[in-house]
């Protein structure tokens, strides 16, 4: 099995900032991500699971990375008029909105645009355009925390906006995703969505998405930009000029500079709103000193 120590986790994330994590380690099959997380527990150190990382942002983890990105794979089958797409968790979200394109297959393609994998979708519950992923969701097979694989139908899993019970009581392995075939233009649709993103994110620069989640009735990049924040830098870490909400590294911003601006952006708009934003970033940093805990 692929197992590194002292491994740099910068050019693992979309925003490139982090340090370095204790052990990093890609499983390429089941029994591999069996045994690492049986590695983490004997060890007695943190572990956290990883897909693109592109809601991640890392500072030093004293305990373990498991990357999903050689654990992919789709195969498609027809039930009853729908088509169940069923994928490994490392499979990049794109490849699935491709194929969506090609099946002609209805509303899965409006998830384009950030770079997730599959787990990391499932786990963030990630959506766009007024669909999410658990929309689209026929059953999760996850290994739970006691090393079993365990599989349970959509309607027994608790989704929110941004939230599942993913990685808490496991990590997502595979899934299988239910698809109704469509007559509508889709590609014209995406083209529309595509040309948005680029028009009102800044999608090219290295940035994590959505800092924050939107409060209920808010929009957090209104909040952020109605307290002066848009375009505000700290040292090497700013609020995008595009769109409020996104963080951009700008150099080489240290997960430290991170820390301090979301503390800022946090206290402004509690003064001036009343209004407690929480993160949507997954802030992660762990001595690794305090035993066995899923990051
Ligand atoms: C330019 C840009 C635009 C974005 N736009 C959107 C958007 O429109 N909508 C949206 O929802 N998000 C958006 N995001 C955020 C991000 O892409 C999503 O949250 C995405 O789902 C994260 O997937 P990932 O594989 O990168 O997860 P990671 O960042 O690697 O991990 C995120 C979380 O998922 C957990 N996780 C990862 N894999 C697994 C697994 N196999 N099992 C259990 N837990 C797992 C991790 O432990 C972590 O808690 C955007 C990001 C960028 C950079």
């Amino acid at each position: 099995m692929y197992l590194e120590e002292n491994f740099s986790l910068k050019e693992l994330t979309t925003i490139k900032v982090g340090g370095r994590a204790k052990f990093y380690i890609e499983p390429s099959s089941l029994e591999e991500l069996k045994n690492s997380i049986e590695f983490s527990q004997k060890l007695d150190i943190p572990l956290f699971i990883l897909g693109k990382g592109s809601n991640t942002i890392f500072g030093n983890i004293g305990g373990l990375v498991v990357n999903t990105r050689r654990l992919k794979g789709i195969s498609i089958r027809e039930k009853d008029n729908e088509v169940l797409v069923e994928c490994l968790c490392g499979t990049p979200l794109k490849s699935i909105i491709k194929l969506s394109l090609k099946e002609k297959l209805k509303d899965f393609y409006k998830l384009l645009g950030f770079p997730a994998s599959v787990g990391g979708a499932v786990a963030m519950n990630a959506g766009a355009f007024g669909v999410e992923i658990s929309n689209f969701l026929d059953e999760v097979y996850f290994i739970s925390w006691e090393g079993k694989l365990e599989k349970l139908k959509r309607e027994e899993i608790t989704f929110s906006y941004r939230n599942s019970p993913f990685p808490k009581i496991g990590v997502v392995y595979k899934v299988v995703l239910r698809l109704k075939r469509t007559e509508e233009n889709i590609m014209e649709d995406y083209i529309r969505i595509r040309n948005l993103r680029k028009e009102k994110q800044p999608i090219n620069e290295p940035t994590s998405g959505s800092t924050f989640k939107n409060p209920r009735g808010y929009y957090a990049g209104k909040l952020l930009e109605d307290t002066g924040l848009k375009g505000f830098r700290l040292k090497n870490i700013g609020f995008s000029e595009k769109h409020a909400n996104f963080l951009i590294n700008y150099g080489n911003a240290s997960f430290q500079e991170v820390i301090e601006i979301i503390e800022i952006a946090k206290e402004k708009v509690f003064k001036e709103f009343g209004i407690n934003l929480v993160e949507e970033v997954k802030l992660v940093e762990d001595s690794g000193l305090n035993g066995w805990k899923v990051l």
